[in-house]
């Protein structure tokens, strides 16, 4: 009996997490617009003021950038104003990122870039980083589980998390570098603690291998 009602419990939480809805501010050159974001096994909707309601399934969306600040849309529609450029979209608030995480992970593909620094399972070893970046470089750690990659910053927008399928492929010019391709960019790491070659080639091939590129 108590299995059974455990077993249902799960059932009942599962169907309430396929959803969400939360009030979020689309960003504007000037000032902005409040609105509702859905986020649902159809994709993404929001409703804000006026002609400012959108609808996207997730086959039409480039890039999805979650993160516990914001929420980044690039379409695959030309902007008149922008030139022909890819029309995107700034949504800001409370985002319920912890929530969502899970909700889209599971319904989208690379195009998914997870600006959370969430771990999830066991972790088999981390590393203290510095990401390097043009200006000015964010510093974090790196833990490597057995489903992700997570890189964990105080750095707003600049954590991520990446399923062995986002990373297109890893590089290192030595012990203390380390270079992670995705779809979004490629992240070049200095690391603070070497990595071992053991550990790299074993980070390797985890990934030729995720990706199916060997047995
Ligand atoms: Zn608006």
């Amino acid at each position: 009996m108590a299995f059974g009602k455990t077993a249902s419990c799960l059932i009942l939480a599962a169907t309430l997490a396929s959803a969400a809805q939360f009030a979020v501010r689309h960003e504007h050159l000037r000032q902005g617009c409040a609105g509702v974001m859905t986020v649902d096994e159809n994709g993404v909707r929001f409703t804000g003021a006026k002609k400012h309601a959108w609808s996207w399934k997730y086959e039409d969306i480039q890039q999805l950038r979650l993160s516990p600040e914001s929420i980044y849309i690039l379409t695959y529609k030309d902007s008149k104003l922008r030139l022909g450029k890819d029309r995107e979209y700034n949504f800001t608030g409370k985002i319920p990122a912890e929530e969502l995480y899970p909700l889209l992970k599971d319904r989208m593909d690379q195009r998914f870039v997870a600006a959370v620094g969430q771990a999830s399972g066991a972790v088999s070893f981390s590393l203290p980083v510095k990401h390097l970046r043009p200006i000015v470089g964010s510093e974090g750690t790196l833990a490597f589980g057995a489903d992700a990659i997570v890189y964990s910053t105080p750095a707003k927008a600049e954590s991520r998390t990446w399923r062995y399928s986002d990373i297109e492929n890893i590089g290192s010019s030595g012990p203390f570098q380390l270079t992670i391709t995705t779809l979004e960019k490629g992240f070049t790491f200095q690391l603070k603690q070497p990595i071992t070659e053991a550990r790299y080639n074993q980070l390797w091939l985890q990934i030729e291998k995720k990706n199916g590129r060997i047995q």
